[in-house]
């Protein structure tokens, strides 16, 4: 197992990731950031790549806190590539807080730009208002294709030392529903890490329609979804992973970006829970909580992830588990470090 180290403090990860052109190992962070997603990489070589940053609950959510996992100095955090899975803002409305005014190389997004409507995300990326004279330096801007019309994965960052993230989809279209943010959540860019004998994936809000696709693409090779880590899609919804996904990745530890105090967004799922639990691996007892919706369908396409949200009444159920199974509500912020062997 090349997972070494789990959840170093975090001055010891900033320290280290600081290293400007890295120490040949990788750094994953899952950032607790309530409702909604932030991941951050630090890749062998040094290049960074930040992955969503948003929350639909920012009022419970210290932007100190979550600030203060990224490794800052005087307002500077280059990040080479930001990706900005789809715009659902609770994957993007705080990017301006948290980058401020440090400098984005490439920007790569889901489905269309003129659909990230935030006002603070749009003052951020416009140089508006505080952020004035300090705009978003960017280096491009690019949507990603990788669906059907166009399969080819894109590699979107060399981490060096053989790391490899490449999205493995993005601006899939939607056949199961026709709700707007199905559609977008169904756009999600997918990212895949290679490094070595360690694989990742963070699927955004990504859908049973992305995963299909996903599946078709791999059909010859499963080997090479089989992960390490998954980050469980739609903060584990019942729009997503879907038996077949969970079993073709099956990964040993997944994490599942959530929050405790969105009850109206019912996430997640006791259904996907339970579907991921026989694939983890045994770790100590800990609590872990989920919306109870027994005997649920598969691939359910009523869970909305915007402020128009169907409220539901599903009861919260907290439960005791060994399995590897890792809640941001629960458990907070987690961090590793991979070394690909
Ligand atoms: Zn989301």
């Amino acid at each position: 197992m090349a997972i070494t180290e789990i959840n170093l403090p975090n001055d010891e990860f900033v320290r280290r990731t600081r290293v400007k052109d890295g120490d040949g190992k990788l750094y994953l962070k899952c950032i607790n950031i309530g409702q909604g997603d932030c991941t951050f990489i630090v890749c062998p070589n040094g290049k960074r790549m930040m992955i969503d940053g948003g929350s639909t609950e920012w009022g419970d959510t210290d932007i100190d806190k979550v600030r203060a996992n990224l490794p800052y100095k005087d307002d500077e955090l280059p990040i080479d590539v930001l990706v900005m899975t789809h715009p659902c803002r609770d994957h993007y409305n705080k990017l301006g807080d948290l980058l401020g005014k440090s400098s984005v190389g490439m920007v790569y997004y889901g489905y269309d730009l003129g659909q990230y409507k935030a006002f603070a995300f749009r003052s951020w990326a416009n140089g508006w208002g505080r952020y004035k004279g300090k705009a978003w330096d960017y280096g491009g801007m690019e949507e990603l294709f990788v669906n059907k019309d166009k399969p080819a994965a894109r590699l979107l960052l060399d981490g060096g030392g053989g790391c490899k993230l490449t999205a493995i989809a993005a601006n899939v279209k939607a056949t199961r529903s026709n709700t707007d943010s199905y559609a977008k959540n169904t756009a999600s860019v997918v990212v895949l890490c290679n490094f070595g004998t360690d694989r990742f994936l963070i699927p955004g809000d990504a859908t049973c329609d992305t995963e299909a696709f996903i599946l078709a693409q791999y059909k010859d090779k499963l080997d090479q979804l089989k992960l390490k880590i998954l980050r469980v899609a739609h903060h584990g919804s019942a729009s997503s992973s879907m038996s077949a996904f969970v079993n073709a990745t099956a990964p040993p530890l997944a994490i599942i970006s959530c929050s405790k105090k969105s009850k109206g967004h019912g996430l997640p799922r006791r259904t996907v829970v339970k579907r991921f639990l026989p694939k983890l691996q045994d770790v100590a007892s800990h609590d872990i909580g989920y919306f109870d919706d027994e005997g649920g369908n598969e691939c359910a396409t009523l869970i909305e992830d915007e402020a128009g949200l169907p409220e539901t009444n599903l009861p919260f159920v907290k439960v005791s588990t060994e399995k590897d199974l890792w809640e941001t509500s629960f458990q907070g912020t987690y961090s590793t470090v991979l070394t690909g062997k």
